[in-house]
């Protein structure tokens, strides 16, 4: 059930930060990191019917397997077989890797390992996409950019002139924003720590901003002021627990809906009073926009193929294979929100 990719372009996500910085979690080492990418079959093994040479895929750190009880589910994405493992460095099939230098294994990352030339993916973890889709535009969406968005357009569901709330302005936050655009919302909400995210996040439509720094009462009673009693949607994309109880508590009474998209620290509570479920405030969260790596992805590819999702205001670097030093730089100084990387450069 394993494929050789060709990787054509990759893109540097957060993800590949924490854990090339390794703090608190098992260092695996040597390691190939990378899980948002572009590429094109180039073997397939024993098993594998779904892909040929030649077919243009996108890699996902979560797969499908399209046979286990989520698989099989409409309401999952969290397949029992290929969901998310960070600390798994080798094949399924055989716990071995399929990297080597000088006799030693070097092992994988999330299953994708795409900061290679080529690379050795499970085909669950593939999504076969159109041949005349740009794979320097549609690569950042085997990641962040589906995450916020199916955050938004699958789970927040905002109805057409609603007003919906962003927390966090980064590449998940815009991809939110960019969803709740593509919704028909009326208003949208952006709320940051930090004032230089306002200005890229006018390019993603997002028509007012609260820096809770610059008020003294909590930035959930801003924004009911702002909106008569509360925003219809919100969406949480910053990690941060005190975000996460304000996105919820900001929602309106009787409709409200809030989705936790962010990755809480280990130790983080969520605390809230329970009368705010009682009047009707709804709290949702999502994993990779709980969409189908396999099944959903070719459709997200299509969406901005037919011009109704942007992609090209995420790419603000590009750098070639031999420069990707450059790439954790700029995430590092805050300057990108996606820097891809040619294979061939
Ligand atoms: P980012 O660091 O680029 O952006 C986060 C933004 O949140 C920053 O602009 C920061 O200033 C802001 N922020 C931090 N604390 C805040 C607070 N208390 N109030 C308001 N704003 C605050 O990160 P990103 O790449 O956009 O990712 C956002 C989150 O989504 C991360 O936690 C990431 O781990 C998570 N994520 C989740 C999934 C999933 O499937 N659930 C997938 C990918 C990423
Ligand atoms: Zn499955």
């Amino acid at each position: 059930m394993e494929v050789r990719v060709k990787i054509i372009v990759t893109a540097l996500c957060h993800t590949d930060v924490y854990f090339w910085e390794a703090k608190g979690q098992t260092p695996v080492f040597p390691r190939i990191f990378g899980h948002e990418a572009a590429g094109i079959v180039e073997s397939v093994g024993e098993g594998v019917t779904e892909l040929k040479p030649g077919d243009h895929v996108l890699p996902v750190f979560t797969g499908e397997c399209k046979e286990c009880r989520h698989c099989k589910s409409e309401e999952s994405n969290m397949c029992d077989l290929l969901r998310i493992n960070t600390d798994r460095g080798v094949m399924l099939h055989d716990g071995k890797s399929r990297f080597s230098i000088n006799g030693k294994p070097i092992y994988h990352f999330v299953g994708t390992s795409t900061f290679s030339e080529y690379s050795v993916i499970h085909v669950g973890c593939l999504a076969k996409i159109n041949p005349a889709a740009p794979m320097d535009k549609v690569c950042i969406l085997s990641c962040g950019v589906s995450t916020g968005l199916g955050a938004t357009l699958n789970v927040a569901k905002p109805p057409r002139g609603s007003t919906v709330a962003i927390f966090g302005l980064g590449a998940v936050g815009l991809s939110a924003a960019e969803g709740a655009r593509i919704a028909g919302a009326s208003r949208i909400i952006g709320v940051d720590l930090n004032p230089k995210r306002f200005d890229e996040a006018k390019k993603f439509g997002v028509t007012e901003f609260v820096n809770p720094k610059d008020h003294h009462k909590p930035v959930q009673e801003v924004l009911a002021e702002m909106t008569d009693g509360g925003v219809d949607r919100s969406v949480e994309c910053t990690g941060s627990i005190n975000a996460m109880i304000s996105a919820f508590e900001c929602v309106h009474d009787g409709w409200g809906v809030a989705v936790l998209v962010g990755v809480p620290n280990k130790d983080d509570a969520f605390k809230t009073h329970p009368m705010n479920f009682l009047n009707e405030k709804t709290l949702k969260g999502t994993f990779f926009g709980n969409y189908k790596p396999r099944t959903d992805l070719p459709n997200v590819v299509e969406m901005y193929m037919r011009k109704e999702l942007e992609l090209e205001k995420f790419i603000t670097h590009e750098v070639g294979l031999s420069d990707i030093n450059k790439a954790f730089d700029y995430m590092l100084k805050g300057e990108s929100l996606r820097c891809i990387i040619r294979m061939d450069g």
